[in-house]
């Protein structure tokens, strides 16, 4: 039966390009009431009692949500706007308007999945039909050489067979017209004080002024591949933790679906036809591919992405230290490597990928606590937080990840070495150390009392003392993990 009245449910797809569900609803000829439900849910806290969405995020999510609205409203609709449970949300506006059917996308984690099971309860006694389609991944699970049960276990071994098996689809046009919306009150976007949260100003020292919503979205991709011309040296770059442009910062956007991957991937074929082919164009596609891979390492492990004992199932004793926490989260380890990245996530919601390994392997590889806790502070303060992408990726770094290879763990000094030899990112997050020269900046706590006052830092008043022994705290916790491992051998 053709719909009449079909509610666009939009969650992580906060955009109008590259939207099967929207392209399907408009093919129907039927009446679009798109609809954005704050859940309060996610605007709890955490098992460990963070905020679940911390402000910087929530008001990047705001931004978003207007944006979409204000692309509505060009196109000749607009944008339904509540506050409350969408299972009960969803069944008064079908109520109300005499919608016969609900489009959405579908998210693959628990507790988007049981939001999704509720929605469907609450409709099942009316004559609604439900549509869900598949639109967060560059690849389409029905192009997968494999069925998913299946995934390979090892990254490499997955990116060569859909590099080599694999179409990418398409992205679908944005529409250029939409059909009015039925009488209705359209409702007011709430404020972060209506979401429970103080507003924030973020640190204007952060990589970059982020504006949520598929326009800036936009914007940041044509500042990044066309005009600064970036993607051609990304390869060379990606590493680095100062600045807009090391990577292309696409990722708090793509979270939230402003940004499509595959159109992110129709404007890297641009760029490689009009400007240049090369590693760093293939790079930022190979980076990409990770992104869908713990997306779909999600669909075929269900919850066990969540479990202390990760997708391996490995029983590690970790502890859950709050103390030693507390430092790891404000930046006071007396590692500057630690503390200026895990001051910056603080102060920004922003973090690089090499600073994420190196405090994630930190929290868990020396101070040996519960990696949940740091992946729910992750998941309360980052701009970009994915469920998958999040949860997948402190797996891996944990040891508990599927394709775990042993006690892996970085090396902080030499990482401080390779990716800061002048102590640039760190005096930049840690002014305390400001005048200390490059050569102790990354170890601070060898300067000796003379030079403490001369470089204008006293160990332990001004900058803390290291909480844990490097290459002690690296032994004792790969006993503990090699304990672990030895169990389910035994087993
Ligand atoms: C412990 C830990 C937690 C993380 N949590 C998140 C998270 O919640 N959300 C998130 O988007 N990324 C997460 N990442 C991955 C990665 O750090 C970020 O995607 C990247 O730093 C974002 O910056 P960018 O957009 O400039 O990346 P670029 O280097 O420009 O990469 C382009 C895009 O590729 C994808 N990508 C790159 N690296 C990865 C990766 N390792 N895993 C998955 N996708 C990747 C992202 O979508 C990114 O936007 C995490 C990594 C670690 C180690």
């Amino acid at each position: 039966m053709i719909p009449q009245r079909i509610l666009l449910w939009q969650r992580n797809d906060l955009r109008l390009h590259d939207r099967e569900d929207l392209h399907r609803a408009i093919a129907t000829g039927a009446a679009i009431i798109p609809l954005y439900c704050f859940d309060p849910r996610q605007f709890g806290t955490t098992a460990f009692g963070f905020p679940k969405t911390g402000a910087v995020r929530a008001q990047f999510l705001l931004e978003s949500v207007a944006d979409l609205r204000a692309s509505l409203r060009s196109l000749g609709s607009d944008l339904v706007v509540r506050q409350g449970l969408p299972e009960e949300v969803i069944p008064a506006l079908v109520e109300e308007l005499a919608i016969d059917a609900v489009y959405f996308q579908a998210e693959v984690t628990s507790e988007e999945k049981a939001v999704e099971t509720a929605v469907t309860q609450a409709l099942r006694d009316r004559q609604v039909t439900i549509t869900t389609v598949w639109g967060a991944t560059l690849y389409h699970p029905d192009d997968l050489p494999f069925p998913i049960a299946q995934l390979p276990d090892v990254f490499t071994k997955f990116r060569k067979q859909i590099e080599q098996d694999s179409p990418i689809d398409q992205a679908f046009p944005a529409p250029i017209q939409l059909p009015p919306l039925p009488a209705i009150n359209p409702g007011d976007l709430p404020q972060l004080a209506d979401l429970g949260l103080e507003p924030v100003t973020p640190d204007p020292r952060g990589v970059l002024t982020f504006c949520g919503g598929e326009t800036a979205g936009k914007a940041r991709l044509q500042a990044y591949f066309w005009k600064a011309d970036r993607l051609r040296s990304y390869k060379q770059t990606r590493n680095g933790m100062l600045g807009a442009d090391y990577s292309s910062k696409f990722s708090p956007w793509l979270a939230l679906g402003c940004l499509s991957p595959r159109y992110i991937f129709e404007q890297v074929q641009a760029y490689e036809a009009d400007r240049v082919k090369n590693d760093s164009t293939y790079w930022l596609v190979f980076e990409l591919l990770w992104r869908d891979y713990f997306r779909f390492v999600c669909v075929q492990h269900g919850d066990r992405v969540f479990y202390r004992s990760g997708l391996r199932g490995l029983s590690i004793a970790w502890k859950q230290d709050w103390p030693r926490f507390e430092a790891w989260r404000s930046g006071q380890t007396g590692y500057p490597l630690i503390d200026a990245n895990m001051r910056e996530l603080l102060l920004t919601g922003f973090m690089s990928n090499r600073g994420r390994q190196n405090v994630a392997s930190f929290l868990t590889k020396n101070l040996g606590i519960d990696w949940r806790m740091g992946a729910e502070w992750f998941e309360s303060q980052l701009l970009d937080y994915d469920v998958c992408s999040n949860w997948g990726n402190w797996n891996y770094t944990a040891g508990v990840g599927n394709d775990a290879r042993g006690f892996r763990y970085f090396n902080i000094p030499k990482q401080s070495k390779d990716y800061d030899p002048q102590g640039e990112y760190v005096k930049y997050w840690l002014p305390e150390l400001a005048r200390v020269p490059a050569k102790f900046v990354h170890q601070p706590w060898m300067l000796d009392r003379a030079a403490q006052k001369r470089y204008g830092v006293t160990i332990g008043v001004d900058y803390p003392a290291p909480i844990v022994d490097l290459a002690k705290s690296v032994q004792v916790n790969e006993a503990i993990y090699q304990a672990a491992i030895n169990s389910i051998v035994a087993h």
